[in-house]
């Protein structure tokens, strides 16, 4: 989560992200070559449940073992490494667009499962941090809970309606900019793609505080938001709908119209501070955020996807 968004005038972030990439591309697809979804499983047939100690054991890894991943270092260029290797072992497609940002390359991963639709709904995080804070919270929390998600999705029937990315450079950095790898995916969706993408989560935050927040910026449609909220109530979850600022990489895809949801559990006293380490975080949160996650990408279904479009 990046605070300081009123520095940034919102018409001016439009035309950056819609004006097309004006960086250096370069993606590089994976040679791992997957077989189609073959799954004859209904619509909403039951996942596993979600591993708090195994998101624990991603965040751990980014947090502790990697550490701090400001924008375009070697160390966001491994956090990256890290859940591509993730992901690749859960069997999707993975690959990685590259883009310059203060002077160096930041990238995205990005995951789709053979045979998956091109234009689903994306679940995606950050993956770097403020300098001087090893970010567990923000945003190892959130990149923790994406690939356990992703883990429980592989494979089944959701899998076709499902991407799932890791954003570089969601902080502020030397340019005074921010949500930059979201900015340069929405932006190479091209306008097919911007039109056809159901919709977005931003996992951003999530194990440290309740009640767990569903919001957007209040740029653009509000229907992914909603169902985000339905249905992790209905698991029980407590979850308060908040319009909040363009904080968070639901920003650039609210921005371009396309319905998308930041999912946060709210302020805390290490963020954005040497402090926030995994010991800080509380596993109960992180294995909330990831129940709530769950819920919503198990619902998941053509006429899910159809109804966002429709709202969008
Ligand atoms: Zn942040």
């Amino acid at each position: 989560m990046s605070p300081r968004w009123q520095l940034i005038p919102l018409v001016g972030a439009a035309v950056a992200c819609l004006a097309g990439p004006t960086h250096a591309e370069r993606a590089v697809f994976p040679a791992a070559s997957g077989t189609a979804i073959t799954t004859t499983q209904k619509p909403g047939a039951a996942l596993g449940r979600f591993d708090a100690g195994r998101a624990l054991s991603h965040v751990r890894h980014l947090a502790g073992r990697i550490g701090v991943r400001v924008r375009a270092t070697p160390a966001e260029h491994k956090g990256q490494r890290y859940v591509r290797r993730r992901l690749r072992t859960l069997g999707y497609h993975v690959f990685v667009q590259e883009f310059g940002v203060d002077g160096g390359t930041s990238r995205n991963v990005v995951a789709m499962w053979p045979g998956a639709k091109r234009y689903p709904v994306v679940v995606g995080a950050h993956i770097d941090t403020v300098a001087g804070s090893p970010g567990a919270n923000d945003n190892a929390s959130g990149v923790a809970v994406m690939l356990e998600v992703a883990r429980l999705v592989a494979g089944r029937h959701q899998a076709r309606w499902v991407k799932f990315v890791s954003f570089g450079s969601e902080e502020y950095g030397a340019n005074g900019r921010h949500h930059l790898g979201s900015e340069e995916f929405v932006s190479r969706l091209g306008s097919r793609g911007r039109t056809r993408l159901a919709g977005m989560v931003s996992v951003d935050m999530v194990a440290d505080g309740r009640p767990l927040i569903v919001g957007t910026a209040g740029l653009g449609p509000r229907i992914v938001s909603y169902s985000f909220l339905h249905k992790a109530r209905k698991v029980g979850i407590r979850a308060d709908y908040r319009t909040t600022c363009d904080c968070s990489d639901n920003g650039p895809f609210e921005l371009a119209g396309i319905p998308a949801a930041f999912i946060w559990s709210g302020p805390e006293p290490d963020y954005h501070s040497p402090s926030d380490v995994p010991t800080n975080l509380s596993k109960r949160d992180l294995w909330r955020s990831g129940r709530a996650v769950r819920a919503f990408v198990r619902a998941l279904d053509r006429k899910t996807i159809r109804h966002f479009r429709s709202e969008g």
